[in-house]
């Protein structure tokens, strides 16, 4: 290597890293798009942009209990009880958040918007099984639409931030719905 090419190479390094360096030094002095996290997760809830399917919460005083999202749910996540009798109630309304592939599928269902989703998404526990989440503590009286009318006390995140604060002290056994099969298939419960 002649002398003219050493040098040649020696400003080529000190130019490139000049030129590298030049980009890293610029964003210390721009907005970051990131946020520190966990650190500031109320922030990173603001940069959830709205249709964000996070973990699924459920008003209940909008539950009519016509069971349209767990017949919707492809995989069996959701469960609901209503008793039967003169006068129904609402008995149980559980979703396994560790099943759930957060299609929508069942907020699409729901014909008063009583389950949709919020922009919850840290939700990590020691144990799967209080990720099931329980949205009844006591039998609750169906909810009756009016014609027309449109839920005024819509406010995704107010329900599911309690359940989700709740999660590590409540949770029972939980028996998820079988799941059917095309083509005369067995359930995952007749196959174990
Ligand atoms: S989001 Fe999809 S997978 Fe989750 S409960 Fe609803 S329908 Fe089921
Ligand atoms: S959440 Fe909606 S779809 Fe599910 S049972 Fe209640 S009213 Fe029906």
């Amino acid at each position: 290597m002649s002398f003219t090419n050493y040098l040649a190479n020696i400003r080529n390094s000190v130019v490139s890293i000049f030129e590298g360096m030049a980009v890293t030094f610029s964003w210390m002095l721009r907005r970051p798009h990131t946020v520190q996290y966990p650190d500031k997760v109320d922030k990173g809830h603001e940069l959830i942009k709205e249709g964000f399917r996070g973990i699924l919460e459920v008003d209940v005083s909008l539950c009519t209990g016509c069971l349209a999202c767990q017949r919707t749910c492809p995989i069996g996540v959701i469960l609901v009880e209503v008793s039967k009798g003169t006068e129904r109630y609402i008995t149980r309304f559980d979703i396994d958040a560790a099943k759930c592939m957060y299609c929508g599928l069942c907020t699409e269902a729901c014909p008063t918007n009583a389950i949709r989703h919020t922009k919850e998404f840290a939700y990590s526990v020691d144990d799967i099984r209080k990720l099931v989440l329980h949205y009844i503590k006591e039998p609750v009286k169906p909810y009756k639409p009016v014609k027309d009318a449109t839920p005024d006390n819509f406010n995704a995140g107010r329900f599911v931030s309690e359940i989700v604060k709740n999660r590590e002290k409540e949770y029972v056994e939980y028996e998820a719905p079988s799941v059917k099969i095309p083509d005369g298939g067995q359930t995952e419960k007749e196959k174990n």
